[in-house]
């Protein structure tokens, strides 16, 4: 891991890919282009791994005066979708990046790779096989036995163009014939055993309709796609690094441009499950509220949780990138996040499990208004009128009727300050029939009107408060990791994965708000005072907002970092 402490977050950064790059526009390698693409596939939405990827190809590109192309790698048509393909634009440019009219899709290329195919049967170098699917992979052999031949490798060229068109003209079954490229089934590397480059599938392409029945595979698709666009630096995650040498043989063979593939390692992050395949169960067994769901680690998650671009973008200069697979704590994403929004979020005044507090010694029916800081971080910011009464609402945890030793927050005969309002001193409680507490009464000093003693005494603890009277009620959505173990993969004996989630990832309550909040806006951003970032859900609030939390305001990853310092 390589992680950095300083204070810079969008400075570029050094790393081995950058390195690369560096020595081939040295070296006037590529006419000193700098080409980069990012290659989704429409096939759900992104996630924090896929914003890795983003700042990465996008952000060489910026760094080195290139282009970073956005190219939809939609080989696969029962999978894909417009909906996935809306939703990836939309999460790119979110993050902060732009393609310009670079939007390309490897099925715009499905004629130039069938015409390539056709090439390569002609130069003897693929055929079609009659074998299944099952067969395919039962012959292929392992890591450490030899594949078998297909009985039909050996078919003529001019069997094998028939057959090929045939396919393509849909005279034969879904799954009853593949093209093959002819290369070695006794080569160690197991993708170069004789790999399928076309299957029979009649789907329908949310591009291409119906015109196609025979579709590429994505390793057939990718490296030409790649080559097509004259991509310079193909940048990809470690899984593929043995796919390379099958890549760079399509293009040896077809004489055509080649570009050079680069792995990096992918994003792994503790109580964060990357899979999309698992994302879009938990969507379809409806375990969250779609892809977007304020718990899930996609982009558009994190966007309706209250996530900045700008932190998710200083996450990913932090991690760097390297060639080993490692796990990031998802304390560092969080990290990046409290910073950000401690420096722009207005602080507010909320009561998330509120108990009354009576002010006996306070003029009744009387209230007054008091100055808070909005900022302290951001002195711009200015300051904001809260009404003050004497009937209050505290979070009920700030009050213990007997309270250990260690306890310094409200109890009887004990004084507190309410943070820009008075000094307060308990004086008893009110318990209804079955004894549970139903008010806390107190006594104000006057003369400690915004929160300072004239006479210097002091008080351990500062509570935050709201005005019985003026406050608005808001459902306020406490949100925690979705997985409760730091390995969600990880399945317990006899479970699966499933088994991980956090049974405690949604609490939903009804908050008592300062007045000013009644009129924030979807997506705007607060930090409540003394318990966390929240932001104003973007889909579920109508002329009442409902408030997300986005995180609270325990930083442990500062604490390490303290820690180790
Ligand atoms: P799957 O979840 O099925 O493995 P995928 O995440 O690879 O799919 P793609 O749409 O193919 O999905 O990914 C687009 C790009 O994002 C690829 O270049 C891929 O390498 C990169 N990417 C995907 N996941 C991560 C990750 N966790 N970390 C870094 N990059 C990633
Ligand atoms: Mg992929």
């Amino acid at each position: 891991m390589t992680e950095t402490t300083d204070n810079a977050p969008e400075a570029p950064r050094s790393d081995f890919i950058r390195d690369i790059v560096t020595q081939d526009l040295a070296s006037g390698k590529n006419d000193s282009r700098v080409h980069t693409r990012f290659p989704p596939e429409p096939n759900g939405y992104l996630h924090i791994g896929h914003a890795k990827s983003i700042c990465l190809n996008f952000g060489i590109a910026q760094e080195f005066g290139g282009l970073c192309n956005l190219r939809f790698d939609d080989t696969n048509p029962s999978k894909e979708e417009q909906e996935y393909v809306d939703s990836i634009k939309q999460d790119i440019r979110w993050l902060g990046f732009d393609w310009d009219d670079r939007e390309f899709y490897a099925s715009d290329y499905f004629e130039q790779l069938y015409q390539w195919a056709i090439e390569l049967i002609r130069k003897g170098k693929a055929y079609v096989c009659d074998l299944t699917g099952e067969e395919v992979s039962k012959t292929r052999g392992s890591l450490t036995t030899k594949g078998q031949d297909s009985p039909y490798r050996n078919r003529s060229v001019e069997e094998n163009l028939d057959l090929f068109t045939r396919m393509r003209a849909g005279e034969f079954a879904d799954g009853s014939r593949t093209l093959r490229a002819k290369i070695d089934m006794a080569s160690p590397n197991l993708n170069m055993r004789d790999p399928v480059m076309y299957r029979i599938l009649r789907a329908e392409h949310h591009r291409t309709g119906n015109d196609w029945c025979i579709y590429p595979t994505y390793d057939w698709a990718h490296g030409q796609s790649d080559s097509i666009e004259r991509i310079t630096h193909s940048i990809c995650t470690l899984e593929f690094e043995n796919h390379r040498p099958l890549y760079d043989w399509f293009v040896r063979e077809l004489g055509i441009y080649a570009p050079r593939q680069i792995e990096f390692a992918r994003l792994n992050m503790t109580y964060t499950m990357l899979s999309k395949r698992r994302l879009l169960q938990l969507v379809q067994e409806k375990t969250v509220s779609g892809w977007d769901d304020p718990r899930m680690p996609t982009l558009s998650g994190y966007r309706r949780r209250g996530y900045t671009p700008e932190s998710i973008r200083s996450f990913c200069r932090r991690i760097g990138v390297n060639k080993y697979d490692s796990t990031v704590d998802i304390a560092l994403l969080e990290h990046c996040l409290r910073e950000d929004l401690n420096r722009r979020a207005p602080r507010a005044m909320a009561v998330l499990d509120p108990i009354k507090v009576i002010i006996e010694n306070y003029p009744t029916g009387q209230a007054e208004e008091l100055d808070a800081v909005n900022n302290p971080e951001d002195p711009s910011a200015g300051s904001r009128k809260v009404p003050f009464s004497g009937e209050l609402y505290i979070e009920r945890e700030d009050f213990m009727e007997n309270p250990p030793k260690k306890f310094f927050r409200l109890s009887p005969g004990r004084e507190v300050r309410l943070r820009y309002a008075y000094f307060i001193t308990c004086t008893g409680v009110e318990k209804n029939a079955d004894g549970e507490i139903t008010a806390v009464r107190c006594t104000y000093d006057p003369a400690t009107r915004g929160g300072d003693a004239p006479d210097g005494r002091k008080v351990k603890a500062t509570l935050h408060w709201v005005s019985a009277a003026h406050a608005v009620q808001a459902q306020v959505r406490l949100y925690d990791h979705l997985f409760a173990k730091p390995d969600p993969s990880d399945a317990p004996e006899g479970g699966d994965w499933k088994d991980n989630l956090n049974p405690d990832s949604l609490k939903i309550v009804q908050a008592q708000l300062e007045p000013s909040l009644a009129k924030a806006r979807a997506g705007e951003r607060f930090q409540f005072e003394r318990l966390g970032y929240f932001c104003v859900d973007s889909v579920d609030s109508s002329d009442q907002p409902i408030f997300n939390r986005t995180a609270t305001l325990k930083d442990t990853w500062a604490k390490e970092q303290k820690k180790t310092q």
